[in-house]
C-alpha cells in the first residue's frame, strides 16, 4: 500500500493547496495518475481519468465516481495548507472526495479481496456540470458494461461519517435563462417617445414568480430566481435594451419543461402587450439526478451493516449534482456523508472558510473497499 492515514491527508491537503478550475485539472490528474500506475491499474486519460481495476474472473463491473474540480472562490482561511492558486479554492470537498477515491484504489490494489472489475472515475468540471457528459461522450467509459455506478459527495454541518440518500431523486435540475428585451431608447423627459425596456423587464420579472403557485404548484419544489439585470439605460437616456439572467431548480423532467414553455409564454404576452422584441434562451445545465432502487437499497443495508449512522429517506437536495447524467446512463446512487458538526466542518459547501474534514477519509475510503466486496463476489481461495 502507497498511504498510511497520514498520507493519505498529506495527499488531500495537497489537492488542496492547488486547486484547478473545471477542464483545468491538469496537476490533480498528474498526481492521480501516478499512484494508479504505481498501483498497476489500467489508466486510461481524457478529460478525466478512468482507472480500470480487475481481479479474479467474475465479468461483473461497477464503478465508483470522484469529482476533482475546484471553485472560483478566494479562500479566506487560514490553514498552512490553504490554496496557493489565487482566486481558485477547494470549497466543495472535491480535494477530500478525490483522496477518498485514491485510498480505496490503495487498498483494493493491493487486497485484490473481489471477483470482478472495479472502475475508477475521476471525473473533472463537475461544478459546471459538464464534465460527466463529456468524459460520457469520449467514449470509453459509456461503452464499459457497468451494471451499477456510485458517488459521494460530503455534507457539511451533519455528524461525521452519517450517510444518508434515497431512491428516486436527490438533486434537482438546473436551467439558466437569458430573456432579451428590445425596446427603444429615448430622451428620459420624453418616455413616451421610446418603448422602456426597464419598465417591461420589471413586468416581465413579476410576472415569471406567478409560475411557482399560480401556474405549477408550490409542493414541486420548483425554484425560479432572476439574477441579473442589464441595461443600456444611462443618465437622462432611457434604457432600449434590457438582458435579464436566471437560474431555475426543478425535480423532474415534466416540471423543468414546464417552467420553458411557461417563460416562453409570458414573455411572448408581454412583447404583445407592449409591442416589443422578447427572446428567450433556456438551458438545462444539470439534468436532475435519480437514485435507482437496486443501488440505493444495496448503499443503505451496507451503511448499516458496517455501523454507519443512516438516514434512509433524507429530503431532495436543492443542489444540482453532475453525478445525473452518470446515474442516467448507468443505474446508480448518490449518497451524503456527513462532513462534521463543528467549526470550520459545518461551514457551508462553496463558502470561502469551507473546508473538507480530514477524518472523513478513513471513513469514505474504507466504505468504497467495503461497497465492492460487497456488490463484486467474493474472490475465491482468499
Ligand atoms: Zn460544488
Ligand atoms: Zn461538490
Amino acid at each position: 500500500m502507497i498511504f498510511d492515514k497520514k498520507g493519505l491527508i498529506r495527499f488531500r491537503k495537497d489537492l488542496h493547496k492547488f486547486p484547478e478550475l473545471g477542464f483545468m485539472e491538469k496537476r490533480t490528474k498528474s498526481k492521480i495518475c501516478k499512484i494508479l500506475y504505481k498501483l498497476n491499474i489500467e489508466v486510461h486519460e481524457g478529460l478525466g481519468i478512468l482507472g480500470i481495476l480487475k481481479s479474479g474472473n467474475s465479468k461483473k463491473m461497477i464503478a465508483i465516481r470522484a469529482d476533482i474540480d475546484a471553485l472560483p472562490i478566494t479562500e479566506t482561511t487560514n490553514f498552512n495548507y490553504q490554496s496557493k492558486n489565487s482566486g481558485v479554492m477547494h470549497a466543495c470537498g472535491h480535494d477530500g472526495h478525490t483522496a477518498m477515491l485514491v485510498g480505496a484504489a490503495d487498498i483494493l490494489a493491493s487486497k485484490q479481496s473481489f471477483d470482478g472489475t472495479v472502475v475508477f472515475i475521476f471525473q473533472p468540471n463537475e461544478e459546471n456540470g459538464l464534465g460527466a457528459k463529456a468524459m460520457l461522450n469520449e467514449g470509453i467509459l459509456s461503452n464499459l458494461p457497468i451494471e451499477e455506478i456510485y458517488a459521494i459527495h460530503n455534507l457539511p454541518g451533519e455528524p461525521l461519517g452519517q450517510l444518508s440518500t434515497r431512491e428516486g431523486l436527490i438533486c434537482s435540475s438546473e436551467s439558466l435563462f437569458e430573456i432579451e428585451i428590445k425596446g427603444q431608447s429615448c430622451h428620459a423627459s420624453m418616455p413616451q417617445m421610446g418603448k422602456d425596456a426597464i419598465l417591461i423587464a420589471s413586468e416581465l420579472i413579476q410576472n415569471l414568480q406567478k409560475i411557482v403557485s399560480r401556474k405549477i404548484s408550490s409542493n414541486s419544489g420548483i425554484v425560479i430566481s432572476v439574477t441579473e439585470f442589464i441595461s443600456n439605460g444611462t443618465r437622462n437616456v432611457l434604457a432600449g435594451k434590457v438582458i435579464l439572467k436566471g437560474d431555475a431548480r426543478a425535480r423532474s423532467k415534466e416540471d423543468r419543461i414546464y417552467i420553458e414553455k411557461f417563460i416562453r409564454q409570458i414573455s411572448n404576452g408581454v412583447a404583445l402587450a407592449n409591442d416589443v422584441s422578447i427572446t428567450v434562451n433556456f438551458k438545462t445545465e444539470f439534468i436532475e439526478t435519480l437514485n435507482a432502487k437496486k443501488p440505493t437499497e444495496a448503499i443503505i443495508k451496507l451503511a448499516e451493516r458496517v455501523g454507519l449512522k443512516v438516514i434512509p429517506n433524507i429530503n431532495p437536495m436543492s443542489f444540482s449534482e453532475d453525478f445525473a447524467y452518470l446515474s442516467n446512463r448507468f443505474p446508480g446512487c448518490l449518497f451524503l456523508l456527513g462532513n462534521g458538526e463543528k467549526e470550520p466542518y459545518c461551514k457551508p459547501l462553496h463558502s470561502s472558510d469551507y473546508d473538507f474534514n480530514d477524518d472523513l477519509l478513513e471513513i469514505g475510503s474504507k466504505f468504497w473497499v467495503s461497497l465492492v466486496e460487497d456488490r463484486l463476489p467474493q474472490k475465491k481461495n482468499l
